[in-house]
């Protein structure tokens, strides 16, 4: 219970970023545990990690920040909405309300990281307490450290020590009631235009944002496709995965509560322990990703090996045009970026697929690739995404090696060996039978004309013959100077 002298105390800043969550969060806990009225603002800072958020993102957000506000409401303490300078809107605060206390969950992109560290320094100076918490990792960067002590750059090694030493804390449910401090101004999260409406290329997503769709997105993977997650993971036609991907980038649940209920399933004999384990070492590859950046802040933009900062990229404008739109005549290439356009989202496997296309096939730099899934993921995140792609252009920390080239074909007809992915994504395909639907090119021509099929017209031919841009790419691997790698 708060007493009078509580209440009365200058309250606490609780600064939401991407926690937007009641339970298991560290910073809200702390704030409330003071007894002292709680302040709970987000503010829209154009800088967003370093650079501006994509638009798919920002849909997110939008719902996200609604749901939380809604939970907030209920609690008594309405989310303060601000916009800009992030340093000065706190400040703004503090002289509005006589807070003299800042609560956060830390962030641990490098911009984020060197900002928030800037204004713990300059809020101090002013005899503001500033505290950060981890509310986003199992564990925070700089805490999983090989034996010499530096930063791990191969991946399991990293997991063994990161499951070894962090431990979950106690899971926590959120405050009932949070006392505050009424009247404050707060924008109107519609005049923030966060849902762009024109053109509303976003109509399509079919996504609930929030803590409580989270919950209950984690509860229908441990109660469903936990089971067979390592097989089921890598069939886009199905639901393998858990789609927690941007639940878990904006923190509508702490990465140690999706754990938990997955080592629950197991323990329950829900789930076979095996599959538990591959999940577990997804998210492990989550944790990997923010500790890289962390410790490299140089790979948002630069090789991780850096002799692959001198790879010989094309200048391909059309390419690019046609992988963006799913139209380079490779029916998973398609059916992948399609639904990523239409969904926000893409299946991990077919990421990896046409990730491999761009850079390979095409020979486009995978910062182009990474920037354009930056705009149109809803779960895009600048420490997976970049380490995702320098992993699939084999220029990252721990990589699949650049002459490993995924034959788009081949992929299509292992992973999606129905073709009810495509059909799905590429309509124009959808009559084709199995046996052509990943290679329609090669079909006999009455074949395509019974799946009513004009290559060139109806759907294009390959844009690149896969063979040929194979010896291209492995060419252009030999042109890097001091190169680790021969075929
Ligand atoms: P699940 O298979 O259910 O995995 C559970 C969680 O583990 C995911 O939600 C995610 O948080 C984490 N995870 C899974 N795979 C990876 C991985 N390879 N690297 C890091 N974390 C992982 N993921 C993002 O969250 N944001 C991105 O911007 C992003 N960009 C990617 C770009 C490329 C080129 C590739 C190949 C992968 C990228 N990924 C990214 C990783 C992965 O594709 C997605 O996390 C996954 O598809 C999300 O679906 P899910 O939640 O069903 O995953």
């Amino acid at each position: 219970m708060t007493t009078k002298a509580e209440a009365d105390a200058a309250p606490v800043i609780l600064w939401f970023r991407r926690d937007l969550r009641l339970a298991d969060n560290p910073a809200l806990n702390h704030a409330v545990a003071t007894g002292r009225p709680v302040i709970p603002v987000y503010i829209l800072d154009g800088a967003g990690d370093g650079r501006a958020r994509g638009e798919a993102s920002l849909w997110w957000l939008d719902k996200s920040l609604r749901a939380l506000s809604a939970a907030l409401s209920e609690r008594g303490a309405p989310l303060v909405l601000r916009r800009g300078d992030s340093e000065g809107q706190i400040r703004r605060l503090i002289s509005e309300t006589g807070a003299d206390t800042v609560f956060m969950n830390r962030l641990f992109e490098p911009y984020a990281w060197a900002r928030d560290r800037d204004i713990a320094h300059a809020l101090t100076d002013d005899g503001v307490e500033c505290r950060g918490f981890n509310g986003s990792l199992m564990s925070p960067p700089g805490s999983v450290l090989t034996g010499a002590g530096g930063p791990y750059k191969v991946f399991t090694p990293f997991k063994n020590a990161l499951l070894a030493r962090a431990e979950p804390p106690p899971h926590t449910t959120g405050p009932r009631s949070i006392a505050t401090v009424s009247g404050l101004d707060s924008d109107d999260i519609d005049a923030w235009g966060l849902h762009p409406r024109r053109p509303d290329w976003l109509g399509g997503f079919d996504w609930t944002p929030g803590e409580a769709a989270a919950v209950e997105a984690l509860h229908a993977f441990t109660g469903g496709p936990l089971k067979t997650y390592s097989v089921g993971r890598d069939h886009p036609a199905e639901v393998g995965g858990s789609r927690l991907s941007a639940h878990l980038h904006w923190g509508e649940l702490h990465p140690w509560r999706v754990i938990q209920a997955v080592r629950k399933a197991a323990d329950e004999g829900r789930a076979p322990p095996a599959e538990a384990d591959k999940f577990i070492a997804e998210i492990a590859w989550r944790e990997f990703s923010a500790h890289l950046l962390h410790a490299f802040p140089q790979i948002t933009d630069r090789a991780f090996r850096p002799e692959y900062d001198a790879f010989p990229w094309l200048d391909d404008n059309a390419g690019f045009t046609a992988w963006t739109r799913g139209l380079t005549g490779y029916p998973i290439v398609d059916a992948g970026m399609r639904q990523l356009w239409a969904t926000g989202w893409m299946h991990n496997r077919v990421r990896m697929i046409v990730a491999s296309f761009l850079v390979k096939d095409l020979l486009i730099d995978w910062r182009r690739g990474e920037a354009w899934f930056w705009d149109t993921l809803v779960d895009a995140d600048l420490a997976n995404n970049v380490q995702n792609w320098q992993w699939v252009a084999g220029s990252g920390a721990d990589a699949s090696p650049f002459f490993r080239i995924f034959n788009p074909t081949a992929q299509g007809e292992r992973f999606d060996r129905s073709g009810d992915y495509v059909r799905r994504w590429v309509p124009e395909l959808k009559a084709l039978p199995p046996k052509w639907i990943h290679a329609p090119w090669a079909a006999p021509s009455e074949v395509l004309r019974d799946a009513r099929v004009r290559l060139g017209h109806d759907y294009p031919r390959p844009i690149v013959d896969h063979a040929q841009a194979r010896d291209r790419a492995l060419a252009a691997l030999k042109a890097i100077a001091n190169s680790k790698y021969d075929d």
